[in-house]
């Protein structure tokens, strides 16, 4: 049973599109259960019934007319209840409603279940029989088992045909949903990003230039073939001629008489070289999977690792052209902070990355730069969106393509009114935040990058709650020296003196590994991550505190703060180490007071014990990120559960009010420097509970100052007394979603536009 269900699933994934998809599905499926019918109703874009979309065995010319409402018929009642329905005489069922045209009179077994792809019901597979029977349990658990397994394909290949017009009606509108990344709307032109020389991300594309892309494809070829040559002349010696004959073979494959030529046809009907070369390898890589011969099996290693090279060349020849549309919009598998680099600011309008959540580091850096960012968009084919419209909602995580006109207007007139929100913000610029009953809070910001700095300026910021060492890290190739690190410190804590920057010590593991330090683990999340692996390696924590140090030589505004801390002999270790980098700058003549040292509190076990870590230290600061996702066990970066990672969880905040309290009992000033604190609803609440510092991306400071500067510190006092009474995140937010708009902030909130 499994190979089958893998082999129909490997046969759907490799379909064409969403028609191709449902008739192998329908197809297979019958043989596989061995009945007479098998159907496929699939629930209208946008709309609410289900429409009878494939058959193998009912009448074909039905497809696309006959349809159904949920909770009608025997199909609408499988929709509607989400559960299989098994009936050895469909008839006799009270629900059953006969369809004169389908040609269902024939058959008594009847046996439905649903298609469902994150909760949302999608359709309905059928099959049918004509002897009165009961379909057994193993062939329920069959088609309950492939339903589960076909949803998100044929969710994904919904999408596909939305996206090739030749599949659906021409310029069919989809909205495909994901998760907030960064705030914001972008109407812009797709661009794809691969990683280098992945055959299944390569973006579709046309190009009138078939010469050059012909010439670019057999100049691969030819790099391809001299590297293997190469490669068996070396070994030459030490082969004997059987086995130097597989080489033979393996060129042979690229011949103009097999692969080469199929590749080089697509390419003289318009496709580029890449495209061309993904598609035709993509097919014979699927084609010697689907083998049943072990020994033909493998070819496709062969055929994989011969296209892989071929688009590394290609790649490389066209490396250095690429163009930007002006408004682009970015969109791959999994974006990271290195894809944004490659792309001048001026030209980037929006991202979307298939993998990954706003918790992403690569969703941070977008906010910090204010680039709307759609997370998690499991669905979308990407590949096929190059040089595609697309709009992004940054604020609640979908993309559309193809909007219908009046969607597309009410996109414009939000972008229009964020740019006037802009401009009333500029003016708060210089203004403080204060409340209106005169209470100050202080705002920061987080950084990493140097462009940070200026943009924090601009914005007003007051200090820095967060530099993110690793960012400098992560952009090199080997850990940077002692004194390439002082050098990078120096320029921050010059460009914000006399304001105080805090350090955060390096903070890797997790999601975000060196490319030169790789950390392969089974949940990375729990594992070697900040503080643990600096207290490993402390070669690596010393030089960077002593960096720091001498970087804070006469300048005074440093702050340093250590990532992760779950148990008290952490601290005392670290801190033990920073003393002695610190005896010893001293006396090599560096100027430094001993820094102002806090412990981040983003773990559970540091919430409980924050009196006795506030206790050793001058400040706390609360990262909410890793402090939600602890709490909840809601991994940050996974969009299957991002529907579950509520910042504004009754867990969190009272997690939330436990450590301001307990710094206030230790007469320590306490922070944030989690996301949170750039959501106006969350700084509201914040404030309300003691926090005497609010840390946030440089995007969303003037919209915190806004919203502090409208509020009195009773009034959040009591709206906070409020929320702690609610036992349902979403009753939270729906509270403070009112309050807002009472207080004529209804701009900070974004409900979906269509
Ligand atoms: C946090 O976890 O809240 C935090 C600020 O750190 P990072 O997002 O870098 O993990
Ligand atoms: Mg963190």
């Amino acid at each position: 049973m499994l190979e089958t269900l893998r082999q129909i699933v490997q046969e759907v994934n490799a379909a064409s599109g969403l028609e191709d998809a449902l008739g192998i599905i329908v197809r297979q499926v019958r043989v596989a259960m061995g009945t007479e019918v098998c159907s496929i109703y699939l629930r209208e874009p946008g709309g609410e019934r289900f429409i009878f979309r494939a058959t193998e065995g009912l009448n074909q010319e039905q497809v696309g007319l006959a349809s159904l409402a949920a909770g009608e018929g025997l199909v609408g009642t499988v929709a509607e209840r989400e559960e299989p329905l098994n009936l050895e005489n469909a008839e006799s069922h009270p629900n059953f409603r006969f369809f004169p045209d389908l040609g269902e009179e024939h058959f008594d077994a009847f046996l439905g279940v649903p298609i469902i792809h994150q909760r949302d019901v999608l359709g309905v597979l059928v099959v049918q029989q004509a002897e009165h029977r009961r379909f057994d349990e193993s062939e329920e658990a069959f088609l309950v088992t492939m339903s589960a397994q076909l949803a998100a394909v044929i969710a994904h290949a919904r999408v596909t045909g939305a996206v090739d017009s030749d599949e659906v009606a021409e310029g069919a509108p989809a909205k495909i949903g994901g998760v907030p990344g960064a705030p914001g709307i972008a109407i812009g032109t797709c661009v794809v990003v691969s990683p280098i020389a992945d055959l299944y991300a390569v973006p579709r594309k046309t190009v009138k230039d078939r010469r050059a892309e012909l010439h670019a494809f057999r100049f691969a070829l030819d790099r391809v073939r001299e590297d293997i040559q190469g490669v068996a002349d070396n070994l030459g010696g030490e082969l004997s001629p059987e086995d130097h004959a597989l080489f033979d073979v393996y060129l042979g494959i690229l011949d103009d008489s097999s692969i080469g030529r199929e590749v080089v046809g697509l390419i003289k009907a318009g496709q580029w070289a890449q495209g061309a070369l993904s598609k035709v390898m993509i097919e014979h890589i699927r084609h010697f999977e689907r083998m049943e011969h072990s020994y033909l099996k493998e070819r496709a290693v062969d055929v994989k690792d011969l296209g892989t090279r071929v688009l590394s060349y290609l790649q490389a020849s066209t490396k250095e052209e690429q163009v930007f549309p002006d408004n682009a919009v970015l969109v791959g598998e999994e974006l990271t902070a290195s894809s944004l680099g490659e792309i001048p600011r001026e030209k980037l309008a929006g991202l979307i990355s298939v993998r990954g959540s706003g918790n992403s580091h690569v969703a941070i850096l977008a906010r910090a730069m204010g680039v709307p960012t759609v997370m998690g968009a499991v669905d979308l084919p990407y590949t096929r969106l190059e040089g595609r419209s697309v709009v992004i909602d940054g604020y609640n995580g979908t993309v559309h393509l193809n909007p219908r006109p009046e969607v597309l207007s009410r996109f414009k007139e939000v972008v229009d009114s964020d740019l006037e929100l802009n401009k009333d913000l500029e003016s708060l610029r210089d203004q403080p935040c204060v409340t209106l009953d005169g209470h100050r809070m202080p705002l920061w910001v987080n950084t990493g990058l140097m462009a940070d700095v200026v943009r924090s300026l601009e914005q007003g910021a007051e200090g820095v709650g967060l530099y993110r060492t690793e960012v400098p890290f992560l952009l090199r190739e080997r850990f940077p020296s002692e004194e390439e690190q002082r050098q990078i410190y120096r320029n921050q804590l010059e460009a914000f003196a006399p304001r105080p920057v805090t350090m955060r010590t390096l903070d890797i593991g997790g999601d975000k590994s060196l490319p030169y330090f790789p950390i392969e683990e089974d949940n990375p999340f729990l594992g070697w991550r900040g503080i643990r692996v600096t207290l490993d390696h402390p070669e690596i924590f010393l030089s960077q505190v002593r960096a720091m140090l001498k970087a804070n030589d006469g300048l005074g505004n440093l702050r340093i703060m250590l990532p992760m801390i779950s148990s008290v002999s952490e601290l005392d270790e670290a801190l033990d180490l920073i003393r002695r980098s610190h005896r010893e700058v001293v006396q090599e003549g560096v100027t430094t007071e001993l820094p102002s040292i806090g412990v981040m509190v983003e773990v559970p076990s540091a919430v409980y014990q924050a009196r006795a870590l506030a206790r050793r230290v001058d400040f706390l600061s609360v990262g909410s990120n890793d402090l939600t996702q602890y709490l909840l066990a809601v991994d940050r970066n996974n969009a299957r559960v991002a529907d579950l990672y509520h910042s504004l969880h009754p867990a969190v905040l009272q997690a939330l009010q436990e450590v301001a309290t307990a710094a206030m009992a230790e007469g320590k000033k306490v922070g944030i420097c989690g996301e949170l604190a750039g959501d106006p609803e969350g700084a509201v609440l914040l404030l309300a509970m003691g926090y005497d510092m609010l840390s946030m991306n440089a995007t969303s400071l003037p919209k915190v100052k806004k919203a502090l500067r409208n509020v009195s510190l009773v009034e959040a006092r009591e709206l906070l007394a409020a929320a702690l009474q609610r036992e349902d995140p979403a009753e939270i937010h729906a509270l403070l979603e009112r309050f807002l708009a009472e207080h004529g902030m209804e701009r900070f909130i974004h409900n979906p536009v269509d």
